[in-house]
């Protein structure tokens, strides 16, 4: 069971701050599909690292793991530990010396918080306060994102190619049907065939 099917069984404030975070998952994945679209390919690498900045940023001083900031995003762990390692190499995010960046606890470098400040939108601060928003306020808003990935996956703005295989929300040929193999989670329904492009952030 996922924590958002959970969520339906919870007391009204925790499945209003999980009802929230997936809210706010669905927010990034537009967020990200905008910014791959927009750098025509050649950004989907800083796309995603931004991301991993501003979520870094809104956990203040306090250290994080990749798992935690993996969970954030709706993001494959191994993908946002290749980000990290990125990221700590630009000098923007630092780790507890004690451990591989893999179990470590991460934070940003005064330099990397300084970035993330530049690199925040409006997706950014809609998902920080979407935990925050009534019960009433948050369903007419999560199917607001639902449309909108929807829109993204048949204009062929999310994919398998660009974002699907790094995501969590993602499930590998669960259809019969050759075009549509695949399936969303968030938003219920079957997604196209396609593959990882080589070299792609996924690998
Ligand atoms: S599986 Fe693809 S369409 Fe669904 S939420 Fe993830 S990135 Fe978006």
């Amino acid at each position: 069971m996922s924590s958002f099917e959970a969520a339906r069984t919870n007391p009204p404030f925790k499945r209003q701050v999980i009802v929230g975070e997936h809210i706010a998952r669905g927010l990034y994945k537009v967020q990200l599909a905008m910014q791959i679209k927009t750098a025509h390919g050649r950004g989907t690498r800083r796309a995603y690292q931004a991301q991993l900045l501003t979520v870094l940023k809104k956990d203040g001083a306090r250290l994080t793991t990749a798992e935690g900031v993996a969970d954030r995003l709706g993001l494959r762990i191994p993908l946002v530990r290749r980000m990290l390692r990125q990221l700590r190499r630009r000098g923007l995010v630092a780790h507890d010396a004690t451990n591989a960046i893999c179990s470590a606890s991460v934070r940003l470098t005064s330099r990397g918080q300084r970035k993330a400040a530049r690199v925040r939108t409006p997706a950014d601060l809609l998902a920080a306060l979407a935990p925050d928003l009534s019960e009433d306020k948050q369903d007419p808003l999560l199917q607001s994102v639902e449309r909108m990935i929807a829109h993204l996956v048949q204009a062929g703005d999310i994919s398998v190619n660009n974002m699907c295989g790094n995501c969590t929300y993602f499930r590998a040929h669960v259809h019969q049907h050759a075009q549509w193999p695949h399936h969303c989670v968030y938003i219920d329904e079957a997604l196209p065939s396609g593959q990882p492009e080589k070299g792609s952030v996924s690998r």
